[in-house]
């Protein structure tokens, strides 16, 4: 049973419809509870961007995705990063900069991590040690 949440163009209300079947969506169109009208919008919902979330952490996680990788290169690595935090639309903070240019002016990312002391046994570098 499909639920869809509208928002209603007259009050400005969100509300969420529980339809019986997708067939019934089609053939009645939904009417605001509050004020009858049936000026409403459908919003994309939460479940939906859930799945588009997944889907694209799928996408990250295919083999294909590291292709073009030299993980000797940390330019290669940075440009990885930045793709990987980009599509994740992540914010991963200063640090984060600061790591990236880094390893774009050629610094090895264990080099980064010794005049980092902060970072050890922290998220990033324990994601970094179970990618490579
Ligand atoms: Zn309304």
């Amino acid at each position: 049973m499909p639920i869809y949440e509208y928002r209603c163009q007259d009050c400005h209300r969100r509300i969420s419809v529980l339809w019986r079947s997708f067939s019934e969506v089609e053939a009645e169109p939904p009417r605001c509870a509050r004020c009858g009208s049936a000026n409403l919008v459908r919003l994309v919902s939460r479940v939906a961007i859930l799945r588009s979330e997944e889907s694209r952490l799928e996408d990250l996680a295919d083999p294909s995705s590291l292709a073009g990788l030299d993980e000797n290169d940390p330019k290669s690595i940075a440009r990885w990063m930045r793709k990987m935090s980009g599509e994740l639309g992540e914010d991963l903070g200063p640090e984060f900069d600061d790591v990236m240019d880094r390893l774009e002016s050629g610094q090895s990312p264990e080099e980064i991590e010794e005049s980092m002391p902060e970072m050890g046994g922290g998220e990033f570098s324990g994601g970094y040690d179970e990618e490579f």
